[in-house]
């Protein structure tokens, strides 16, 4: 028995850091968006206790290490099922990026194990079960427009940005390690000590209101941070306004970055030059539900 799920990447459109926990992790305020960029996970249940995982890119870790082997362990301990699986990820989305590529893949693997089993869980069980794997697991589990505050785990339904918004996703240079970038934050930023955060309203209002101005609104804390370490940031930046993006910015803690264009031609323009320059690069639009 075997299934194919398409592990969506995701982008932030707002994301906040607005201070440091006791237990040592930051608190977060986000706006995260599914997109049509995904890894292709296929899962094949097997008779014998093995989990095993192969992928068409190098790099990605094939053992214990890779969030879809911690996903497939999770989920036959909590369902008490003495099965094993096959894991085959096709993978598209660029690796330590700041896109989810690893939460999507182990959430790809929640979901898939569910439905060969059954549906053991409902969606909310899974998205729990995911928060043990990483903080961007549960939404990477549940798909589309969500909020999340604390830890990035606790989701709550967002106003969508409209289905036809025309996105360039882009990446370059090495990979960003998530806790380097919490660092360089920290000393950015005194600890966070007095900081004072910006709240996602004015963002709601216009992606309510229903045109592109939510973009005056787009906001990420890492960005001014990572990109003067990483100026291949700024360069991708320049190239997708530049093409007419009605705004460009780093998702996650970097260094990819996305534009948003009012016109495909435009983006299909920024996402060629961007090619040209040996940089990863799509076009992609928001996803509200799994396909
Ligand atoms: P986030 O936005 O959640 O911080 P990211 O997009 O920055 O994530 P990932 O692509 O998830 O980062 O990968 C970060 C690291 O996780 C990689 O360097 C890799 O060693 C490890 N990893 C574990 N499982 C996977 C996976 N299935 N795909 C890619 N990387 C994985």
């Amino acid at each position: 028995m075997k299934t194919e799920i398409r592990a969506y990447a995701k982008i932030n459109l707002f994301l906040d850091v607005t201070g440091i926990r006791d237990d040592g992790y930051h608190d977060v305020e986000t706006v995260m968006q599914s997109v049509s960029l995904f890894d292709t996970v296929e899962v094949e249940l097997l008779d014998d206790e093995r989990i095993t995982i192969e992928c068409d890119k190098e790099g990605v870790p094939l053992d214990e290490r890779n969030i879809a082997h911690k996903a497939a362990r999770l989920f036959f301990d909590r369902a008490n099922i003495k099965k094993g699986v096959r894991i085959t990820i096709k993978k598209n989305i660029p690796m330590a990026a700041g896109l989810a590529g690893g939460s999507a893949d182990g959430a790809a693997v929640l979901v898939g194990l569910n439905g060969l089993c059954n549906n053991a869980f409902s969606k909310e069980e899974l998205c729990k079960m995911g928060a043990s794997l990483g903080a961007d697991v549960p939404f990477c589990v549940a798909c589309g427009s969500m909020y999340s505050d604390g830890r990035g785990d606790n989701l709550k339904e967002f106003a969508s940005i409209p289905s036809n918004t025309c996105l360039v996703i882009a990446c370059g240079g090495e990979g960003v390690s998530t806790p380097w970038a919490y660092g360089m934050l920290d000393k950015d930023y005194n600890n966070f000590a007095g900081y004072k955060k910006r709240g996602v309203k004015a963002l709601y209002e216009k992606i309510v209101a229903g045109d592109i101005s939510f973009c005056d609104e787009l906001f990420n804390l890492f960005e001014a941070t990572v990109s003067r370490e990483r100026p291949v940031v700024s360069e991708i930046k320049e190239i997708i306004e530049k093409h007419g993006a009605r705004r460009a910015m780093m998702s996650g803690s970097g260094p990819s970055v996305f534009g948003v264009f009012a016109n495909v031609k435009d983006a299909e323009r920024a996402s060629n030059e961007i090619l040209k320059k040996g940089y990863f690069s799509c076009v992609a639009y928001p996803i509200f539900e799994r396909k």
